[in-house]
């Protein structure tokens, strides 16, 4: 019975943050064993690679062993699924937001996903949210669910959710009518929502906690948040193809990796720059993600853990915290916006929003070659979703290269930021 597995494993992962720094280390590498075994005997992708490197599933025992196998790019992995003949046919397909301007697609098994997505509860347990708080959600219209899970029909994580689409004045509405203890969003459309109740200094309703996801807030937004709703903004680094990766912890300050369920590595650097991070994912059987770059940015951080948990600590780069673009109007649109409109295409295989001055956005997008993509509908469609007048212009690309500092940005705006 899937929820009686789901809520066993729940237990597990609330018991196993406390386990010692080597006990996870050693569960970690179990893991990580397991599924380089089931990589090399099930999937021709990753054989393939360990063949050619020479090395064989039994030599891979640490996470050192793990960087004798090179990194899967994102344009790697999109690939080597699409090509693929070892995905199961029961899998289920999450697809990520696309923040970085790259959407993919994933296939998991039940099981994994149902893994993934309990990552998220560890957090917020560790700030003290029971599971009977209610959470006004604003996200994509993709993420948005008809119908509720099994554990919100028992009353646990009741969840109202409003599209990103809908815009301040709407969301603003959503809370005061709700009255959430948790409102639960996008960092950029949280801070979209704190500087608009600041500015129209319109009444607003205090929820008890507030979670960013998805675009790590910046040190402003943090701060708007926190005058807004008198509460510091819990944030979770997490993706689609992860689960929860890292979470801001209440006692330590900086973020605890879920090191049970995946393995964070930080690519080489030059010394001081941030690094690249790797993931892989030891939930991912359907597909296995090893060695991943993720296109975000971090560096391990040198502090041990001061909570008591043995779940190491990392410093993200607010890799994802792209320009916001302000329209003519003065109405500013998060990153995450585009991300939720872009996912109505047929799967560009990335995608960069540039606005040179106020009235025009540029979007390139170098579009799957294997659908169709028309520029026409897309460019309609963008300025519909805007709803003000704004010159949009869909270039159709062959690449768009990461920035200079290796960061993939999605959002970009060359106009002066006069708030
Ligand atoms: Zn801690």
């Amino acid at each position: 019975m899937a929820g009686a597995r789901t809520a066993w494993a729940y237990g597990r992962l609330l018991r196993d943050q406390w386990r010692s720094a080597d006990e996870l280390l050693a569960l970690q590498q179990r893991r990580m064993q397991r599924l380089i075994r089931h990589s090399y005997e099930s999937n021709s992708f990753y054989r393939e690679r360990l063949d050619r490197c020479g090395v064989g599933p039994g030599d891979i025992r640490t996470s050192e062993d793990l960087t004798r196998l090179p990194v899967v790019t994102k344009d790697e992995m999109r690939r080597a699924i699409a090509a693929s003949a070892d995905i199961p046919k029961a899998s289920r397909w999450a697809s990520t937001s696309g923040s970085t301007g790259t959407p993919m697609r994933f296939p998991f098994l039940a099981r994994d996903l149902s893994l993934l997505n309990l990552t998220w509860l560890r957090p917020l347990r560790a700030h003290g949210i029971p599971a009977r708080a209610r959470v006004l959600e604003i996200t994509g219209p993709h993420n948005i669910r008809g119908r509720s899970r099994w554990y919100q029909r028992l009353g646990a994580w009741r969840k109202r959710s409003i599209s990103i689409f809908a815009g301040e004045e709407e969301w603003l509405a959503a809370l005061q009518a709700s009255r959430p203890d948790v409102l639960w969003g996008y960092s950029g459309s949280l801070k979209l929502l704190a500087h608009f109740i600041e500015k129209n200094r319109r009444p607003a309703f205090r929820p008890r906690w507030v979670v960013g996801v998805s675009d790590l807030a910046d040190d402003e937004g943090r701060e708007a948040i926190r005058r807004v709703f008198a509460t510091p903004l819990i944030d979770l680094y997490g993706a689609a193809e992860a689960g929860c990766i890292s979470w801001i912890c209440p006692v330590c300050g900086e973020y605890h990796v879920n090191s049970d369920h995946l393995i964070v590595e930080f690519a080489p650097a030059q010394p001081g720059n941030p690094r690249k991070i790797l993931l892989t994912n030891l939930n991912s059987y359907a597909f296995p993600i090893i060695r991943y770059d993720i296109g975000d940015l971090g560096y391990p951080s040198l502090r041990a853990p001061a909570c008591g948990r043995g779940l190491p600590l990392m410093r993200i780069v607010e890799g994802r915290s792209d320009a916001v673009i302000r329209l003519p109007s003065g109405r500013l649109l998060s990153p995450m916006f585009f991300f939720a409109a872009m996912k109505k295409f047929p799967w560009p295989v990335r995608w960069r929003v540039v606005q040179e001055e106020p009235g025009r956005i540029r979007v390139q997008v170098v579009p799957d070659a294997s659908r169709a993509f028309v520029a026409a509908e897309a460019g309609a469609w963008i300025r519909q979703a805007i709803a003000e007048p704004v010159r949009i212009d869909i270039e159709v690309v062959a690449a768009i290269p990461d920035l200079a500092n290796g960061k993939q940005c999605a959002v970009i705006s060359r106009v002066a930021d006069e708030a």
